[in-house]
């Protein structure tokens, strides 16, 4: 049986963080022996938030960085950057045509920009359908991410059905077969892919307590530096209860970061100091940032290596985008005689 074929992607927005990590890039990592896996660079996506040629270019190199010093393997992983594949805008125009504006409207992405006043421009309203189209064009069964980006998988669900719906499936010839909406479902052009978020994970929460997220000043960088990993853990708020006191570990920010980088075991024996007192809050800070700094070292220092040899880097995406360049035109190739405008 062939594999089943994994597919994700990273927006080239700022510095990768640690929930990043463990919500979503980890799990590349962990799934790249057993799934045929395609992962990205997200660049084009990252233009509705980033308009500056050289922080967008500088953005594109660190994140191939930081795929390749997390351990993805370019001999097993299709590394590429979404700019490489420009079938992705051909089939969001398709799917833009068979997607109501109304329905957009509910995604949260929207709905947030909207509820904040933001100016929204096109892009960030039409992102789903970008990233049902990268999702849909290589066939993904599976798509690690993190939770807030559930809903956007949903959206690429409903679009394949949608898409099936409406035109059908295909014999080996390109030729519409049928046009039955069941069929369609079923036996369709686009397969419908799944979320795959890890539940103990799901939103790993920034310094501040809300979602980290690159475009807060809440992160802990990935790759940060021992300073700057002192700096963001000493940021985080804590409440008035001396040394002495039990603490809910469930409510402290900093229990919920440290148990991302321990085992079960270490959990729940952190866990106890909490409840039984004695552990003050500067303590546990200098916990985080030694298991911090165990876990970030090693990468950090992997990271700095390869970024002396950027040809070798630039050369595994170049591969990894004609690779996956060539199966989003096969896609396509299919597509284009669906909806009828292949005439010869
Ligand atoms: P931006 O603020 O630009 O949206 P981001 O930090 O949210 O940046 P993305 O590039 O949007 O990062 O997301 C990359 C992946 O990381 C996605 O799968 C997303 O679900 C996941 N992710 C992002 N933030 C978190 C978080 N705090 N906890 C768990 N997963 C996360
Ligand atoms: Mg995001």
């Amino acid at each position: 049986m062939s594999r089943k074929i994994l597919l994700s992607g990273i927006k080239p927005t700022g510095r990768v963080h640690i929930g990043n990590y463990f919500g979503a890039m980890k799990q590349f990592v962990e799934m790249q022996n057993d799934f045929e896996s395609y992962v990205f660079i997200a660049d084009y996506h990252a233009m509705t938030t980033v308009q500056n040629k050289e922080q967008l270019s500088q953005g594109i190199i660190d994140i191939a960085l930081d795929y390749l010093a997390i351990g993805l393997d370019p001999k097993k992983v299709v590394l590429f950057k979404q700019s490489d594949v420009p079938q992705v805008h051909e089939l969001t125009w398709i799917f833009n045509c068979i997607t109501t504006m109304p329905y957009l409207m509910r995604a949260h992405a929207y709905k947030d920009a909207e509820a904040k006043n933001k100016e929204i421009n096109v892009g960030l309203f039409d992102y789903p359908l970008l990233m049902a189209s990268d999702i849909l064009l290589q066939d993904a069964d599976v798509v690690p991410v993190g939770q807030d980006q559930k809903q956007h998988v949903e959206y690429a669900r409903d679009t394949a059905q949608k898409f099936n719906n409406i035109f059908g499936s295909t014999d080996s010839t390109g030729s519409p077969r049928v046009s039955s909406p069941q069929v369609g479902k079923e036996n369709g052009i686009f397969k419908i892919p799944e979320p795959f978020i890890l539940k103990d994970v799901e939103t790993v929460p920034g310094t501040d307590g809300r979602k980290m997220s690159k475009s807060y000043d809440n992160v802990i960088p990935l790759f940060a530096t021992y300073e700057e990993i002192k700096k963001a853990v000493m940021s985080i708020p804590t409440d008035s209860k001396g040394v002495d006191e039990p603490k809910n570990p469930d409510e402290s920010n900093i229990f919920a970061i440290h148990k991302l980088l321990l085992n079960d075991v270490e959990k729940e024996a952190l866990a106890l100091r909490y409840k039984n007192g004695g552990l003050g809050y500067k303590e546990a800070k200098e916990g985080l940032i030694a298991s911090l700094e165990a876990f970030i070292k090693p990468i950090r220092e992997k990271r700095a290596m390869l970024s002396g040899d950027l040809e070798t880097v630039f050369d595994i995406l170049k591969e990894g985008g004609k690779r996956a360049g060539m199966r989003a035109e096969k896609k396509m190739e299919e597509v284009r005689k669906a909806v009828g405008v292949s005439v010869y």
